[in-house]
């Protein structure tokens, strides 16, 4: 039997296993709710990346961690070591980054309302490149270059029109959307334009991003053609030569039997052929391409370690296990109706024997980590680990209900690092002032 996620295994205690840590000794050591990261498989699908981006593009392409997915000090280290670039959408994305030692001219500055201060946070310590929203922005930048003195590297975020078909909370290439501005109705065009006419912003290139959770190829190598059509259009227009295209990210992953994602490289060796054969049809010299995926490095080398502390079995309707978390570790239930996998962790293999929801402890009734799951019969005091949350659960956590966030413990070579400690109680009355 496999699980869904490859880092999982179970040893010979019966236990479940993860980067040579036994899973429960883990959870008895940090407590719980806890979160547990398989390094070597985070570094693994760096390489997977990477390596892919070499053989399609050789020194013209570059991966960038989109790091919202996951974003604390360690991670960045992590990325750094592997040669990535990573994308930032906030100012304290940016000072986390910088704080590890992460180079800034591998950092991009993406987001659709930059404040000035993070602008001036960006340009003040040379991030390598913000990613363009609108005409809004233009005129921030300019102004805040010019203070400096400095000279700004700009791709500039367009939408390509393409409907990705996932969740709607996480569609962006559609011309409904905050994010920057449509090539079908000519505003992307006019942003280029406004820009062009500045002198401390330099068009180096330009920025897509379909959605997240995608499992087909042909949105995205649809996007590059259009992409592709749209930089001739800009030489064209207005003579200037895009030379860096950045293609997003929203590889889709397996959370779930019925997800049925496709290998990285291949996703990225389809988009190089639409890339090669449509610049040579333009007569286009082939830009540098970024591409940034931030779930599929991540979701996949984590799992939340829970204690079941009630289980109430309601006849005939429904039979929860509570655990110790909830939404405010894992909002992805109740903001998106996400699906998780689960396991108990000293029963990995066990035969199913119910169905239950799997329910946090917040006054909420929809704070749920995953419904309607087949599991052996869990009982108070197990430990319960919810699957696939290596992304957008420890980077969206809140401390509703005023809970701390749970620690984050990176597992490598069967040792256990703290890399994000658990808050306190204390942590949570921090900025309270009187
Ligand atoms: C969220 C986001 C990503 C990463 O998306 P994933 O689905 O996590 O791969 C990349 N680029 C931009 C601009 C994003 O907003």
């Amino acid at each position: 039997m496999s699980f869904i996620m490859d880092c999982l295994s179970v040893n010979e205690k019966g236990n479940l296993s993860m980067g040579g840590c036994d899973v429960k000794e883990v959870a008895e050591t940090y407590g719980t709710p806890v979160y547990m990261m398989d390094e070597d498989d985070i570094r693994k699908n760096c390489r997977i990346y990477a390596n892919a981006m070499k053989k399609y593009y050789g020194d013209r392409g570059l991966v960038l961690y989109a790091s919202k997915a996951f974003s604390c000090k360690y991670i960045y280290k992590v990325a750094m070591e592997e040669g990535l670039g990573v994308d930032t959408v906030s100012g304290g994305e940016i000072y986390t980054a910088l704080k590890a030692g992460f180079p800034a001219e591998k950092i991009y500055f993406h987001g659709n309302n930059k404040t000035e201060d993070e602008i001036e946070l960006a340009i003040k310590n040379d991030i390598g490149c913000i990613v363009v929203d609108n005409c809004d922005e233009v005129d921030r930048i300019e102004e805040i270059a010019g203070r400096y003195g400095k000279t700004v590297k700009a791709m500039f975020r367009v939408s390509p029109g393409v409907d990705a078909h996932t969740h709607d909370f996480i569609k962006t290439g559609q011309i409904d959307s905050k994010f920057g501005e449509a090539i079908e109705t000519g505003d992307a065009i006019k942003l280029i334009k406004y820009a062009s006419i500045k002198k401390n912003i330099n068009i180096a290139g330009l920025h897509c991003h379909i959605g997240s959770q995608i499992f087909e190829l042909d949105p995205f190598c649809e996007t590059a053609e259009i992409m592709i059509d749209f930089i001739d259009e800009i030489r064209k227009e207005t003579g200037i030569v895009i030379s860096e295209l950045n293609l997003g990210g929203g590889f889709g992953i397996k959370y779930t039997e019925e997800d049925d994602p496709v290998d990285f490289d291949k996703f990225i060796e389809a988009v190089s052929k639409t890339v090669k054969a449509k610049t040579k049809e333009k007569g286009l010299p082939c830009p540098f391409i970024l591409m940034e995926p931030g779930r599929s490095l991540v979701a996949p080398s984590g799992i939340t370690v829970y204690k079941v502390g009630t289980v109430k079995r309601i006849k005939d309707i429904r039979n929860y296990v509570c655990v110790d978390g909830g939404m405010g570790d894992n909002p992805r239930f109740i903001m998106y109706g996400a699906r998780h996998g689960a396991l108990l962790v000293e029963n990995p293999l066990g035969e199913k024997e119910e169905t239950v929801t799997i329910a946090g402890k917040c006054c909420e009734s929809g704070d749920v980590l995953v419904e309607n799951i087949e599991l052996p019969k869990a009982k108070k005091g197990d430990y319960l680990a919810v699957l696939t949350t290596g992304a957008y659960n420890y980077s969206m956590a809140s401390n509703y209900n005023r809970i701390p966030r749970p620690p984050v413990v990176m597992l490598k070579n069967g040792k256990a690092t703290v890399v994000v400690k658990r808050e306190s109680y204390e942590d949570i009355i921090k900025n309270d002032l009187i």
